[in-house]
């Protein structure tokens, strides 16, 4: 395992403006997101608070697929809120396309709404199935540029063709269409002001699993033809594989692991990462580290009292004494791995298994 000390600072802090080119089109620093929490009894009162997002950092690069993952509850789909402004933040900062929008005003949001959308888990839950799906599609248009008549039934065609759906069925109900098509107009609705960054929230798990990957290919192509940045929740490991650049791992509200999706399949460092990718099928019984089968005990903690140090201690077969009493920051590693940040004092070595340092196998 390397010592410690050998690793390289890169937390993420404020950094030295960029030229808007390279600048990550999402720039977090120190997100957090509290709410309050209702306490029962006969005096009631709503001073507990619990912490759904703490202290987050990290980039967006532009035309990136950065994908989101962690146990349901982790705070993923709290970030993800928190990033396009449905939740507004408890305290820091949050930066796209470097103006600041974490205390933006609803005015002021205005001009950064359009640029930023996003394409929800259930497709029959999020359109309305008393209207046409013409008019939803068109809402954007309306709303937005005003338009309307002739040009807005042709700017709701172009959306449909576009996203693999028969233009001449604008006037159809929700009702009249399967789930894939039901997603497929969300897709339309999301794109249709044509957004720089588009927030997928668990866009194919409410599908059947011969329809996922149309729609997976959707969005992908979607990405190259619109030049689209995405940030990709879900909970299914197999499809972030499929479909991300990046990977980033959290865990009770905290960021623990980010990596380029194949170093992170490949040598993931922090012992939840490495417990979560073990149940995710391997096609190569020779990636003796990803197969490992891990089984973590216990549930993961309330939030509304999370442990000491790094909360995963509790769960983590590697955990010491350090590890109650210190909450590892992220960092690199190594120099080459700049790319690679975990935040974890005794982080898994390449080629290191969790059984042979000890941990718990199933
Ligand atoms: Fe486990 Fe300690 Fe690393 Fe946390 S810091 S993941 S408890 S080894």
């Amino acid at each position: 395992m390397l010592a410690v000390g050998s690793a390289v600072s890169t937390t993420l802090t404020a950094a030295e403006p960029l030229p808007a080119t390279e600048r990550p089109l999402i720039e977090l620093r120190d997100v957090v997101k509290e709410f309050p929490v209702q306490s029962s009894g006969l005096f009631r009162r709503s001073r507990e608070r619990v912490q759904a997002v703490s202290g987050i950092s990290l980039d967006i690069r532009r035309g990136e697929t950065l994908a989101l993952v962690g146990e349901t509850g982790c705070g993923k789909s709290t970030l993800a809120r928190c990033l396009v402004r449905l939740h507004d933040v408890t305290s820091g900062s949050i930066r796209f396309d470097g103006h600041e929008i974490a205390s933006a005003s609803t005015r002021a949001m205005q001009p950064f709404r359009r640029r930023m959308q996003m394409i929800f888990q259930d497709p029959y839950g999020s359109l309305n199935p008393r209207r046409r799906v013409g008019a939803m599609i068109g809402d954007p248009f309306t709303i937005h540029e005003g338009v309307a008549g002739d040009a807005l039934l042709e700017r709701v065609r172009e959306m449909m063709t576009l996203v693999g759906l028969n233009p001449e069925h604008y006037n159809r109900f929700p009702g009249d269409f399967s789930g894939g098509q039901r997603q497929r107009v969300g897709i339309a609705r999301a794109l249709a002001l044509r957004p720089e960054l588009v927030v997928c929230d668990e866009p194919v798990s409410a599908l059947d699993v011969s329809i996922q990957a149309q729609i997976l290919n959707l969005l992908m192509d979607l990405q190259g033809e619109l030049r689209l940045t995405y940030l990709f929740i879900s909970h299914d490991l197999s499809v972030v594989r499929h479909v991300s650049d990046r990977v980033a791992v959290m865990y009770l509200g905290c960021l623990v692991e980010i990596a380029p999706v194949t170093q992170l399949f490949a040598a993931s460092q922090h012992p939840y990462t490495r417990a979560l990718l073990s149940s995710v099928p391997v096609p190569r019984i020779e990636r003796a580290p990803a197969c490992e089968e891990i089984i973590l005990l216990g549930d993961p903690p309330s939030p509304m009292a999370p442990p000491s140090g790094c909360r995963f201690h509790p769960r983590c077969p590697r955990a010491q004494a350090r590890c109650q009493a210190e909450v590892p920051v992220m960092r690199a590693l190594r120099d080459q791995d700049a790319e690679h940040l975990v935040a974890c004092h005794f982080p898994l070595a390449e080629g290191e298994t969790m059984t042979s340092s000890g941990g718990r196998r199933a």
